[in-house]
């Protein structure tokens, strides 16, 4: 998986911990999107294997999050949460690979649904 411009490549190992749609709050705020697509994995799992002095972590003023981000194009490639899982976007995933989302990483739930900006008529379980 790699950034728009190509500089900078990011290799997951294994299926993904949690493959979901959450809704809370830190993720828009951190990200700027209605909800966010995620996959995430223990840190050790997600690595930089190509461009890593392309990539910059920003560290979120309040919470205990980062967004790390390519310096030359500006893509977002995973972001950290409070419990230091890497998450990767189910659309970066999807632009660099087709638009096909493999099997293991299909959502499976709503997260945090109760705390939505937009609600979601889909069928799948709302936690
Ligand atoms: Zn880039
Ligand atoms: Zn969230």
């Amino acid at each position: 998986m790699h950034c728009d411009c190509g500089a900078v490549e990011v290799s997951m190992t294994g299926a993904p911990k949690v493959h979901a749609y959450c809704h809370c709050e830190d993720c828009r705020n951190l990200l700027q999107v209605p909800f966010h697509s995620v996959l995430a994995w223990d840190p050790e799992k997600v690595r930089i294997t190509r461009g890593e002095n392309f990539t910059r972590s920003f560290q979120h003023p309040q919470k205990k999050m980062t967004r790390v981000f390519c310096t030359q194009c500006g893509e977002v490639l995973y972001n950290t949460n409070a419990m230091e899982w890497k998450l990767v976007s189910q659309l970066l995933v999807r632009k660099t690979h087709n638009d096909q989302l493999p099997e293991s990483y299909q959502p499976s739930a709503h997260f945090f649904y109760d705390r939505r900006i937009l609600d979601i008529e889909d069928g799948l379980p709302k936690k």
